[in-house]
């Protein structure tokens, strides 16, 4: 069965918008398998963002990111990774159909509300950082 990872980012916490983001995964069908409310050090973040280390906005990027809490989860279905990236919505939150996340809840690409996998490839490697102790479906 497919996992990815998903993360609600320290503006999604702060405005409280858990609740309603975990129900939009659950309506879908997806399975919650870990869940995890913390705050990402400097060298997770980079780790986690890796890929973007070039671009301009990475030091603003990892200075949101560590700012607050962040809720990390592994969620578990068919197609997983793809239905997450659907739920999300696009990456500028302009551009974020409504219905879908960033583009019911967010405003700005800085603060985009939430992560999710953009690959299997990726979900396997963010949920190693943030869960390497692993998790069985239970
Ligand atoms: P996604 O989060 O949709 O997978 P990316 O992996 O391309 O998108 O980017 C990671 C995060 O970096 C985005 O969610 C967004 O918060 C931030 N970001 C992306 N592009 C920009 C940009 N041009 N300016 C500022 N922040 C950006």
């Amino acid at each position: 069965m497919e996992q990815t990872f998903v993360m609600i980012k320290p503006d999604g916490v702060s405005r409280k918008l858990i609740g309603k983001i975990v129900e939009r995964f659950e309506d879908k069908g997806l399975a919650l398998i870990e869940a995890n409310l913390c705050r990402m050090s400097e060298t997770h973040a980079e780790q986690h963002y890796e890929a973007l280390k070039d671009k301009p906005f990475f030091p603003d990027m990892i200075a949101f990111i560590t700012s607050g809490s962040v809720f990390a989860m592994i969620w578990e279905g068919e197609n997983a990774v793809r239905i997450a990236r659907t739920l999300i919505g696009s990456t500028n939150p302009v551009e974020a159909a409504p219905g879908t996340i960033r583009g019911d809840y967010a405003k700005t690409i800085e603060s985009n509300i939430i992560h999710a996998s953009d690959s299997i490839e990726n979900a396997a490697r963010e949920i190693a950082l943030f869960f390497p102790a692993g998790k069985i479906a239970v």
